[in-house]
């Protein structure tokens, strides 16, 4: 009797177990290059996809390296979802060690990129995402035929949400009258362009490179002929970076995120209302 009730017990404790294996390995695992690829993934897959984040929080993908044991937690992923043009510098030496599928979420917009000299950072422009978004359902449809109903429902809702959110804060925005903005790094042309701001300059195309006196004179000058508050680093970034702009003209130094995944940016929605709040703080003064 006694062994009747350990057999009993020990399959009562076993049966979840072997259930809970069996929905772990149904999840589809994808990876994605940046954060706001990594909300979309979530958003779209819900409780059917994993998502591996590659570049993480607080770093920026142009000086990531990959490590050993990425490439090994990267080789569980089915596909790895991309920005492309040039923004995921260490992406040949991982399609060197890896035979896992990449897909580009910024193909269909490359006419529009090239017109932006090739600058990648296109998915700050929501209209954009919103088509990197939809790259994304539609490779997991492929991946995954059987949940293509919830893909395409967790879409829409994802979609729409942002598209709302988005056409709001542009509204906060119309009521400003200066609209030019000075940043560090040349990642907000694509944001300014749906946000109807006008990026006067963007100092340096690497945010790791740092001014140089023609760059700081040329700030300068701008700073005062538009009568600038406020200028913009990258949370990466030491408000050091500015400090001979800031001896010599007194604006403040504000962050703006390009990626997002921090507590106040934990989803693409809050990224926008972060740096939409931050530059409307700025020039609204
Ligand atoms: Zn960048």
């Amino acid at each position: 009797m006694k062994k009747l009730v350990a057999f009993i017990i020990l399959f009562a404790l076993l049966v979840p177990l072997f259930y809970g294996c069996s929905e772990v390995s149904e999840k589809l695992t994808v990876s994605v290059s940046i954060y706001p690829f990594y909300d979309a993934v979530k958003s779209i897959g819900g409780d059917y996809v994993d998502a591996i984040l590659i570049v993480p929080v607080g770093s920026s993908p142009h000086t990531f390296t990959l490590t050993p044991q990425l490439v090994e937690s990267l080789s569980k992923a089915k596909v790895i979802f991309v920005n492309g043009f040039g923004l995921e510098s260490f992406i040949s030496s991982l399609t060197n060690s890896l035979n896992t599928k990449v897909v580009s979420l910024s193909d269909g917009l490359k006419e529009i990129i090239a017109n932006y000299g090739g600058n990648p950072h296109i998915w700050l422009n929501p209209d954009y995402f919103v088509k990197q978004c939809e790259v994304i359902k539609n490779t997991l449809i492929d991946l995954d035929p059987s949940h293509k109903e919830i893909y395409e429902k967790n879409f829409e809702t994802y979609t729409n949400s942002i598209l709302e959110n988005a056409r709001a804060l542009k509204e906060k925005l119309s009521t400003l009258k200066n609209r030019n903005i000075i940043t560090f790094h040349a990642a907000f042309p694509y944001f300014s362009e749906y946000f109807g701001l006008n990026v006067l300059k963007s100092i340096k195309r690497d945010p790791n490179n740092l001014p140089g006196p023609k760059d700081i004179a040329e700030v300068e000058s701008l700073i005062k002929q538009y009568n600038i508050k406020a200028v913009f680093k990258e949370p990466q970034q030491s408000s050091e970076i500015y400090n001979a702009i800031v001896e010599d003209t007194g604006v403040k130094v504000l962050t703006l995120n390009p990626l997002g995944g921090s507590d106040e940016t934990k989803t693409y929605i809050d990224l926008m209302k972060y740096n939409v709040n931050t530059i409307y703080e700025a020039l609204n003064g």
